[in-house]
């Protein structure tokens, strides 16, 4: 019954992303992301693949700004989106984990990673839906779901419903957000 498993694999996805709307009170704003507050929170490690607990990373602006480089900053902090086709791990389909470019947090794994045409990097899962958060995001005359890290609340991208099996969730990530811990 595979095409029930996904099917219950979508619905829960959606309804993981109607939650993450539905608690953004504070939708995103306008040319910054909010700051976290200092807590314990559990996420899933690929290198342990198991769920551990970690602290959240807060900084201040100034120390992020110090931290990342001007393009990650952009993106990460301030809700930036790189040019389509512009990004390095637009077409990179190496094996390996992409973890957060701010606070090294696990997301996504090389193997939910498709070409999925649209200039930024493709994935239909994160590792976990505990490593994301997801925000109603009401900028740019849209209303879209934007996906933070569930570490240190930087900004990654957008997740859209047409993505392919099992989830048809594609979270569209910008390359300047994520890094690629390569497999050997
Ligand atoms: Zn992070």
């Amino acid at each position: 019954m595979i095409g029930n498993a996904g099917t219950n694999m979508k619905k829960t996805f959606l309804i993981l992303l109607a939650a993450g709307a539905l608690s953004a009170c504070a939708a995103a704003r306008e040319g910054g992301v909010d700051p976290m507050t200092n807590k314990t929170i559990k996420v899933f490690s690929a290198k342990e693949n198991k769920m551990v607990e970690t602290q959240t990373v807060v900084k201040a602006d100034e120390e992020w700004k110090k931290a990342l480089s001007a393009e990650e900053y952009f993106i990460l902090r301030q809700q930036g989106t790189e040019r389509a086709f512009s990004g390095k791990y637009d077409h990179v389909f190496d094996k390996g984990l992409y973890v957060c470019a701010a606070c090294g947090n696990d997301l996504f794994a090389s193997d939910a990673k498709y070409d999925s045409g649209c200039g930024w990097p493709a994935f239909f899962k994160p590792v976990s839906s505990n490593n994301v958060v997801f925000i109603e995001d009401k900028t740019h005359g849209m209303v879209r779901t934007e996906v933070r890290c569930a570490r240190c609340g930087s900004h990654l991208g957008h997740v859209f419903d047409d993505g392919p099996p099992p989830t048809h969730i594609r979270f569209c990530i910008n390359s300047g957000a994520i890094e690629l811990k390569k497999s050997e």
